[in-house]
């Protein structure tokens, strides 16, 4: 077992790529892991220590003795400034009036631009722009309901505002921008004059951010960019995408004003399902110019530096986008369910349908909380990765969840029609669970995030001393491998025993209903057990932990399930709202159904349809207002 292997990682190669080397990596998987290790940790030199991730709520509930209840309490957002009350109202109006009008899509179904423009007259692209620069710099716990608002009129417009504003240039100019950079590009992003987006994943690059081939090269004054990019929303002649490519052997980002196609520039088309009524298309690039005043220059990092900033926001975004689909969903469902009747009864009285009805509220309430818990984090200053990253996979996946399993079966044969949400809108229900990362991909970079700084505490000791052993594993009969582990092991042994015997604390729950109580306390017990069980886990897999994808999956999902549940509890605590209460109960119960494996009980069955009922008695008044639809191919006239 001993193989006798030169053991001092060769010049520039981090403990990462040699641990993975030694692991039986390939010298060039590791060197890219390493790559991305690296870019992560200069994302982190962009935070002060408190707002970074080991500073996290979720770092810190999972491996503090002290439970940071502070910070998954949140508070509601604040009042906006009237002038941005105004544009959001105005924005909503907006697209109200040419909804009702039928003047919001051209023929082809694509947004007409005088609606972009309309908007940019309201202030819309300009709600996350700072003040200076002709915006209303709202805060994220603001911006983030009104998406879902938006999203209840229509999601590809919610979708772009923040493709526009988190992802694409608004958000790396404010944070990475230099001041004439600011000023020559946020008034015209603020006014709509120029929307955004963001110019990352290529044909050979989507999950492996490592295997960009776009290229930039600086001749006088100007970038000469040659590549291609794939899938880009947002992306025609007249937008402006950061564009992430390679300068001297760095990601980097560029802010790109797409001409008219020419011989430098062309766009590939194709056809998508999904962003149907917006532009995807990917952009081919020979030796096009850019400005070299376009670069963006983070003060720590790079270009993935800049990209990562902007995909937290836009991950809460795709969090309280779902919260606003479900909504519509929910709203769609009722009325048909109340008019359709089989066997002489109204499908809404049936069982299964109340279930259906009641699960979906307790995602809305869920997705609710989740996207103001992390807005009210990142408004706060925290970095957010981890928080953010839970968001997005639970409100992609949820929305995932209520199209399917819970809106198209209850619409039964209807969903497939043309012009049902369903059947017009399944693509864009499911496609949120692959952009801004794939949900499992995403679970596993969580799940590192949350391991990194355990693992250099406790395992990198011991990897180094094994290293310089010269073994994969260590033999504890041989005294020279024994004396060498001792001082690592102990460490490592104390810290197991306190976890096990030592005392843990937890700030009291504010006032909340039993139930909710009972689910806040039930996440922090789990939350807190968890370092050992992750621990555990990097213990027995060792350097083998990270082909251990299945395991890491699912740790990684029963810790942001916790996270969710807990962020969902005390949310719906400070709600007034009785049916927010049970949807947030039925939610709860969900997530520790999944995550005990349990048959359901009778309580809980009683539970979600007695809720499913009173949903569809009226007073939900998170579907207040919320436009119902046509109900489809109406049978009956007489029957209501
Ligand atoms: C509607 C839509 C809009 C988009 N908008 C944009 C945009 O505006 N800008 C932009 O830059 N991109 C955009 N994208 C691209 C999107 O972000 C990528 O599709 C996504 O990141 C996944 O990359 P990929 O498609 O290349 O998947 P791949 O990298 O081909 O991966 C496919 C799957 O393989 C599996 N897999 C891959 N690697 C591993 C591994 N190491 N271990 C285990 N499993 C693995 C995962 O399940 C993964 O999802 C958009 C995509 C869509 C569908």
């Amino acid at each position: 077992m001993a193989s006798q292997a030169p053991m001092k990682p060769p010049d520039g190669q981090t403990f990462v790529e040699a641990s993975l080397e030694l692991s039986g990596k390939s010298r060039e998987e590791s060197r890219r892991t390493g790559a991305m290790d690296r870019a992560d940790e200069q994302v982190e030199g962009f935070f002060a220590s408190k707002y970074q991730t080991s500073s996290s709520p979720i770092h810190r509930a999972v491996w503090e003795r002290d439970f940071p209840l502070d910070l998954f309490l949140s508070e509601p957002p604040p009042t906006p400034a009237a002038d941005a009350a105004r544009a959001m109202q105005r924005s909503l109006d907006i697209v109200r009036g040419h909804l009702a009008a039928g003047t919001l899509l051209d023929e082809r179904g694509k947004i007409f631009p005088t609606v972009f423009a309309e908007l940019g007259t309201a202030g819309y692209w300009g709600l996350l722009v700072d003040r200076a620069y002709g915006g209303h710099d709202l805060p994220m716990s603001v911006f983030m309901p009104f998406l879902t608002k938006m999203t209840t009129l229509f999601g590809t417009l919610a979708g772009l505002a923040s493709v526009h504003g988190c992802v694409g240039a608004v958000d790396p100019l404010h944070g990475m921008g230099t001041p004439a950079q600011k000023a020559k590009f946020l008034p015209m992003l603020a006014s709509g004059e120029r929307i955004s987006g963001f110019a990352l994943t290529e044909p050979g690059a989507g999950s492996d951010l490592t295997a960009l081939k776009t290229r930039a090269v600086l001749n006088g004054d100007h970038y000469l960019v040659t590549g291609e990019k794939l899938f880009i929303t947002n992306a025609i002649p007249g937008r402006i995408v950061a564009l992430v490519c390679m300068i001297d052997d760095r990601p980097e980002v560029l802010l790109v004003d797409l001409p008219e196609e020419n011989e430098q520039f062309q766009l590939v088309r194709y056809g998508l399902y999904a962003l149907k009524h917006s532009y995807n298309n990917g952009l081919k690039f020979h030796s096009f110019p850019v400005p070299k005043d376009n670069l963006l220059k983070p003060q720590f990092g790079n270009g993935l530096t800049v990209a990562y900033h902007g995909l937290n926001r836009g991950r809460v975004a795709v969090c309280a986008n779902a919260a606003g689909g479900m909504r519509l969903m929910l709203a769609n469902m009722l009325p048909w369910a109340r008019y359709r009747k089989t066997y002489g009864e109204q499908i809404v009285k049936r069982e299964l349908v109340r279930r259906r009805i009641g699960r979906m509220a307790g995602l809305i309430v869920a997705c609710d909380a989740l996207s103001s818990w992390c807005s009210w984090l990142l408004d706060q200053g925290y970095r957010g990765e981890m928080e953010c990253t839970i968001a997005k996979i639970f409100g992609s996946e949820s929305q995932k969840e209520a199209a399917v399993e819970l809106f198209m079966k209850t619409h039964g044969g209807r969903s497939f029609l043309h012009g049902h949400l369903f059947g017009d809108n399944v693509h864009e229900y499911l496609a949120p669970c692959i952009y801004e990362g794939e949900g499992e991909m995403l679970g596993m970079a969580f799940f590192k995030s949350l391991v990194k700084q355990h693992g250099k505490t406790y395992f990198e000791p011991i990897g180094r001393t094994l290293k310089d052993l010269g073994v994969r594993q260590p033999n504890l009969l041989n005294p020279v491998h024994l004396t060498k582990l001792a001082p690592a092991m102990t460490t490592y042994g104390k810290w197991l025993v306190g976890e096990k015997f030592g005392p843990r604390s937890c700030p009291a729950l504010p006032e909340l209903p039993t139930a909710l109580a009972e689910h806040a306390q039930y996440a922090i017990t789990a939350l807190q057990q968890s370092g050992r069980e992750v621990s555990g886990a990097m213990r027995k897999h060792q350097l083998q932990l990270a082909d251990r994808q299945c395991r890491m999956s699912d740790l990684s999902l029963r810790v942001q399930d916790m996270v969710t549940m807990l962020v969902t509890a005390l949310y719906a605590g400070r709600q007034t709202d009785p049916l927010v209460q049970s949807a947030a109960d039925v939610a709860c119960q969900d997530l520790v159904l999944r995550r005990t494996k349990k048959r359901p009980s009778d309580a809980y069955f009683r539970t979600v349809t007695r809720l499913g009922q009173q949903i569809a008695d009226g007073g939900f008044e998170a579907i207040a207002g919320v436009p119902e639809g046509e109900i489809m191919m109406q049978y009956d006239a007489n029957v209501s």
